[in-house]
């Protein structure tokens, strides 16, 4: 739920292929978690409007920071986290699902993934509160680590509950929020007939179908350059979700030192890698968001170990001096392999808006 996109989406037109009856696209936008969201509509539903779907799209994120944001003192999220006890708290389906993906994440990171890493998020000045001045004291650093660890948690289905093992336990779900936004809103989607769209929260995107050129949608991977935006390379993308996790935008220098918003809770710091950025395709888009930011953690010498084990599509971004170099999963060119057939992969991608 960084402020800043890490993907964008390229030139969705406005009129539908040749031969068709030209059916305007519908897209809208606005700021939602901190960041912003936007969603584009190709040959949509007789009757839809761009203002009914915009009431439809921010009642969904409306609900989902409801029940996730730890910046809303009132959301479901921030009232668990405040209850000092550590005996079961029954929660709504809808956090209980969200939590049982980020303990899934962490199990499958050894923990580089952790939804309780909130206290060191805070403390590096990446979390609600203000930045402090000073970097954080390694006293600081060692009383937040005591209540950080996602093994702290248990987690109940039915009904569905959550028991803190210390009271003092923090959830953040930051890292799944932009995903599980885009899986709610194309879920409302899917069940208004909606066939072919894009949504996207911040750096994580759920397309379906295809756009108005009758095409995958096309989304571009950034390079990771803190000070412009740059094409890397286009992926096409249609009943799939793709997430972007990078160091480039969500940062601070302090003494001529870069300290970024993954925190890897082995030592309560911000990781210190060659990774520029890694992006997932996957099947739904909280899965995509949590493995990025998983892989951001893990860094580029671990990162493909796991998406290898697990036959995950993953694509890394490293920096090499002032270079970069892709390094694609196996998974990853499978997927292309699929879904680029060769008279797509060259020449036809959409140019930058
Ligand atoms: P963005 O899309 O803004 O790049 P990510 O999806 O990568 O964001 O999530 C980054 C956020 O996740 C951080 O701002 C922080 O709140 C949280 N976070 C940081 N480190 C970890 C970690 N090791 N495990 C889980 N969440 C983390
Ligand atoms: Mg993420």
């Amino acid at each position: 739920m960084g402020p800043f996109p890490v993907l964008m989406t390229l030139g969705a037109l406005l009129l539908s292929g040749c031969g068709e009856r030209a059916v305007p696209s519908i897209e809208i936008e606005g700021p939602t978690m901190g960041t912003y969201y936007s969603v584009k509509v190709a040959r949509p539903p007789v009757g839809m409007t761009a203002d009914a779907l915009k009431l439809a799209v921010e009642s969904v994120l409306d609900r989902v920071i409801a029940e996730i944001s730890t910046y809303e003192p009132t959301s479901e999220l921030s009232r668990l986290n405040a209850n000092p006890g550590t005996d079961w708290i029954p929660v709504s389906p809808e956090l209980h699902a969200v939590v049982a993906e980020g303990l899934r994440i962490a199990e499958l990171s050894d923990g580089a993934f952790d939804i309780t890493v909130g206290p060191l998020v805070n403390l590096w000045g990446f979390g609600p509160d203000a930045r402090p001045e000073e970097l954080p004291t390694s006293e600081q650093i060692q009383a937040a680590r005591e209540r950080v660890g996602w093994r702290k948690l248990e987690l109940r289905a039915s009904p569905p509950a959550i028991r803190k093992t210390r009271g003092d336990v923090y959830i953040d779900l930051s890292a799944l929020g932009e995903g599980y936004g885009a899986d709610r809103v194309a879920a409302d989607l899917d069940a208004r007939g909606v066939a072919d769209y894009m949504v996207a929260v911040a750096g994580t995107i759920r397309a379906k179908g295809l756009n108005a050129k009758a095409q995958p949608w096309a989304i571009a991977i950034e390079e990771p350059l803190a000070d412009r935006r740059a094409v890397h390379r286009i992926v096409p993308v249609s009943d799939r979700a793709i997430s972007t996790s990078g160091d480039y935008r969500n940062f601070f220098v302090k003494d001529g030192k870069r300290y970024s918003h993954e925190i890897d809770p082995a030592t309560g710091a911000p990781v210190e890698r060659n990774l520029g950025s890694a992006t997932v395709v996957g099947e739904r888009a909280i899965v995509v968001d949590g493995l990025a930011t998983a892989f951001m953690v893990l860094g580029e010498q671990r990162a493909p170990a796991l998406a290898d084990s697990q036959g995950i599509a993953a694509y890394l971004i490293v920096r090499d001096g002032d270079a970069f170099r892709g390094v694609a999963t196996p998974a990853f060119d499978a997927y292309l392999a699929r879904s680029m057939p060769e008279e797509r992969a060259a020449g036809t991608a959409e140019q930058p808006e």
